[in-house]
């Protein structure tokens, strides 16, 4: 058989520069597209303080009581009215005592002194207290040298938070610390957001499941597992729609699913403009389809669109694109549904251990990790390398324009912790 003579059409040399012409829309233009349009999704219930941590404050809280509800002493030592001159001084010793929890019941006359205890409440002629390592007891005295001001080793009532104070913001995300906030101003329960959920699956012919046996041109599914568990540890709830051939129906039939059982959707693969990328296809055939072109590395293509009023995340296959996707436009997004607000992950500025070229016009994230006060970044920028992204302990941002960043050069490190993992 004689081959056909065509002419392959000829490579060019910007193959993987930018399409020319075309408009691509910066990273920070596709955040404040989604900041202005989002808005929060999830209910409203209240739960015992005990069950708190992770969940995302529904509301203002406002203190119920004053922290600490009353003037206390903040050592163990010897209470009286105060100031104490320079110099030594000598003081009868009242009887009794004031204890945490035990306050003495009287008054402490001028000039005497009552033994007090860390957190007892002030008594009645007490203002000022002096440390018992800096006393001697003797003969129903006390004796120490002054000069003390008024106040000294006391705390005052509401000194920390006052009763009808603002403590917490609503969309605060609670920590063990707010806890401990919450409960010391008096609140037992709190009004916070439904758990947002979050419905994962991933698309490909290629796909087999962890555990099979996979044969020639298969590959195991790494961006469920994947997604699953990041979206667990940023306080979603993750559920797991399974992974989906490329076929139009078995998608159409899951995206219904997940629209039902989830608020929000992502899904994985298939978001290009190819044969067999379906859920573009989809989303563009139910007409809600933002063919969002983001002038971003590694992260073309992202779709997004809404599935029977359910918004949907396209992301793309390569796990590498899919886990920054995921952490730059999915992550803040998700916030701003489950009503945490909008996040900005924290970056810190490291000098790099590496030297990169980089073109203009999209902005990059590098696999990296500090190690000795510098960033590293992965050797392989290719998108498939799943090897570094176990490796990297966050993203180094490299901004939009040209840069040719020498080693030594600030960078901006972003740890994966600052993206809620
Ligand atoms: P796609 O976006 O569907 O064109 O996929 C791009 C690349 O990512 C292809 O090499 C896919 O095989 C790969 N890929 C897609 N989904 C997954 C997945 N869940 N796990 C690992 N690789 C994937
Ligand atoms: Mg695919």
């Amino acid at each position: 058989m004689t081959k056909p003579d065509i002419t392959p059409p000829p490579l060019r040399n910007d193959c993987f520069a930018l399409p020319a012409g075309v408009n691509w829309t910066p990273v920070e233009d596709a955040l404040s597209l989604l900041r202005d349009r989002l808005t929060v999704v999830a209910g409203v219930e209240t739960v015992p303080l005990a069950q708190a941590t992770g969940r995302i404050l529904a509301q203002e809280v406002i203190a119920q009581r004053s922290n600490p509800p009353q003037p206390n002493t903040a050592v163990d030592g010897y209470g009286f009215a105060g100031a104490a001159p320079d110099g030594p001084q000598v003081m009868p010793l009242h009887p009794g005592r004031a204890a945490a929890g035990i306050p003495f019941d009287g008054l402490v006359p001028a000039g005497h002194a009552l033994r007090v205890l860390t957190g007892a409440a002030l008594p009645a002629g007490v203002d000022t207290v002096i440390l018992e390592e800096d006393v001697t007891v003797q003969d129903g005295h006390i004796a120490f040298h002054g000069p003390l001001k008024r106040g000294a080793n006391t705390r005052k009532a509401g000194e920390d938070v006052a009763e009808g104070d603002a403590v917490l913001p609503a969309g605060r995300r609670l920590t063990p610390a707010d806890l401990a906030l919450l409960s010391a101003t008096g609140l037992a329960e709190v009004p916070v957001r439904k758990v947002l959920r979050v419905a994962v699956l991933s698309t490909g012919d290629e796909l087999v499941e962890p555990g099979e046996s996979a044969g020639p041109g298969q590959i195991y599914d790494a961006n469920r597992p994947m997604l699953l568990s990041l979206l667990e540890r940023m306080g979603f709830e993750a559920v797991d729609m399974g992974r989906v051939p490329d076929d139009r129906e078995a998608l159409w039939t899951c995206l219904n699913q997940a629209a039902e059982r989830a608020d929000v959707i992502l899904t994985s693969g298939g978001a290009s403009a190819g044969d067999e990328d379906h859920v573009s296809a989809l989303l563009r055939q139910a007409g809600a389809m933002q063919d969002w072109r983001i002038a971003l590395k590694p992260g073309r293509p992202l779709a997004l669109g809404m599935w029977d009023g359910t918004p949907v995340f396209g992301l793309p296959g390569n796990p590498v694109a899919a886990l920054v996707c995921t952490l730059i436009f999915a992550r803040p997004a998700l916030g701003l549904l489950a009503g945490e607000g909008w996040l900005e992950p924290q970056g810190f500025d490291v000098p790099a251990a590496f030297e990169k070229r980089k073109k203009p016009g999209r902005r990059e994230y590098l696999r990296a990790r500090v190690r000795d006060g510098r960033v590293e970044v992965f050797a392989s920028e290719g998108s498939g390398r799943i090897s570094g992204l176990s490796w990297a302990e966050g993203l180094v941002e490299i901004e939009d324009g040209a840069r040719h960043i020498q080693p030594g050069d600030l960078v901006r490190f972003i740890p994966y912790g600052s993206f809620g993992l």
